[in-house]
């Protein structure tokens, strides 16, 4: 049998529902450690709770203990489960994607129903997860997430429900593969990732923002006076922002602040394609940085994790740019 360590973070798969006021939170004593004897059929496991958060309060810094943990300790091990609250997950994938070195499966689960609640996901994603992280095929993907029966990429994953099982969903290519009841089936493989290896530190501060119609220069602005290390925006459509926006982007970029440009569109990726003021070419000439298909929390992570190494704003730009 295969030797998997399990560690926890908290969010509703380590969480209970009072029966009486429905509200869901931390349990005294965690509700999978009660299951560990079901698990024993899929594999030899460990346990370790490494922190019983909500991952609304996930940080960067959070990630970076996991990513310790993780390297301390895979040499002893087939593979990693981490569980994780739904929230925050697909930035904890991707980070630990960024840095980890190691071809051994370690995948992300968590529930959006917690262990007492009526039809709770929470037993059957782990359960699913050991069985994708035991299975041969699954090294040399990266860190994988496996919720309701898909196995997803990290820099691909998604929150897309509020509320529904189904909520993961990897939008621009779906998930790599599925889970059925008696086998794991990957219907696809990844050809490129952006692996470097465990960080010392996550010091600098990267801003996210969103564009909308009629978007001006005062969050921007604002953003300018808190002295970022970095800025992502979701700019519109294929990588456009409007025009009161530029001026104060300029000035980021003057005094050698990366700035990333994303799409809040949710396929496709941003392109220099128009040529009006804040149109995609003008903010590409400008020194705008155009990410191939990442999303703004997950181009966030990847430069707070890139300007630990250089600020280099060319390197930058290739890491975003290019993709081999
Ligand atoms: N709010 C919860 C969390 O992310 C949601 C969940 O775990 O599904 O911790």
């Amino acid at each position: 049998m295969k030797h998997v360590l399990i560690i926890h973070t908290g969010g509703t798969i380590s969480m209970l529902e009072n029966k009486d006021t429905g509200e869901v939170n931390s349990a005294e004593m965690h509700p999978l450690t009660e299951v560990t004897d079901q698990l024993k059929n899929y594999a030899n496991i460990d346990e370790h709770i490494i922190f019983d958060l909500p991952s609304p309060q996930i940080t960067p810094g959070h990630m970076l203990e996991i990513a310790r943990k993780i390297s301390e300790v895979i040499d002893e091990y087939d593979g990693i489960v981490v569980t994780h609250g739904t929230d925050t997950l697909e930035e904890t994938a991707y980070f630990l994607d960024l840095v980890l070195d190691t071809n051994k499966p370690v995948i992300l689960t968590g529930a959006m129903r917690s262990s007492n609640e009526i039809g709770s996901d929470a037993l059957y994603n782990l359960i699913s997860s050991l069985r994708v992280t035991t299975d041969d095929e699954a090294r040399n993907k990266g860190v994988l997430v496996v919720m309701n029966d898909e196995i997803h990429t990290a820099e691909s994953v998604t929150k897309t429900s509020t509320s529904n099982v189904a909520t993961f969903q990897s939008p621009q290519f779906g998930p790599i593969g599925m889970v059925t009841k008696d086998s794991i089936i990957f219907h696809r493989t990844v050809l490129t990732r952006h692996s470097q290896s465990v960080l010392e530190k996550l010091s600098k501060d990267v801003f996210l923002l969103k564009a909308y119609a009629g978007m001006d220069e005062h969050l921007i602005n604002a953003i300018i006076d808190a002295r970022p290390d970095g800025l992502v925006i979701e700019g519109l459509g294929q990588g456009n922002l409007p025009k009161t926006t530029v001026q104060p982007l300029q000035r980021l970029i003057k005094e050698n602040i990366p700035v990333v440009l994303v799409s809040r569109c949710y396929q496709g990726v941003v392109q220099p394609t128009y040529g009006y003021d804040g149109g995609g070419k003008q903010l590409k000439e400008m020194g705008i940085i155009f990410s191939r298909g990442l999303s703004g929390p997950k181009a966030r992570i990847r430069l707070l994790v890139a300007l630990e190494t250089t600020q280099n704003l060319n390197e930058i730009k290739n890491l975003f740019e290019k993709y081999d």
